[in-house]
């Protein structure tokens, strides 16, 4: 497996033991470097890290793909969520239930469509 660097802007500042690398006469604090993260879709080693790079770099990300300038909107055709009572004792086709978080409507669901991630009664 590849290894690869935390692109932490400051990682190699952290004077962590682990980050202390190199010969007896020529040790210096490195950029960590692992096969995986667990930060930032494995690209840092710590919240820390995410978080300076994007100190550093968030506004031109930002600006890079499309800075928003106006609210979106989730409107009522998109507004179903699915929830359940797990309070209620009847059988389970009243346990589930779709709600639209607008105008509060709420239809039942089976169980196999609770649990089907793909089932949905939103249209975008
Ligand atoms: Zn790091």
């Amino acid at each position: 497996m590849a290894l690869k660097f935390c692109q932490g802007s400051n990682c190699h500042t952290y004077t962590t033991k682990d980050r202390l690398r190199g010969s007896k006469d020529n040790k210096t604090f490195q950029t960590r470097r692992r096969s995986g993260f667990y930060y930032g879709k494995s690209n840092f080693c710590s919240l820390n890290c995410q978080n300076d790079w994007w100190e550093l770099h968030g506004d031109n990300a930002i600006n890079h793909f499309g800075r928003l300038t106006e609210p979106k909107h989730l409107t009522e055709q998109d507004a179903w969520i699915k929830d359940y009572d797990w309070r209620s004792n009847v059988d389970d086709s009243h346990r589930y239930y779709f709600v639209n978080k607008i105008t509060k409507e709420q239809r039942p669901l089976t169980k196999e469509q609770y649990n089907d991630s793909n089932y949905t009664l939103n249209e975008r």
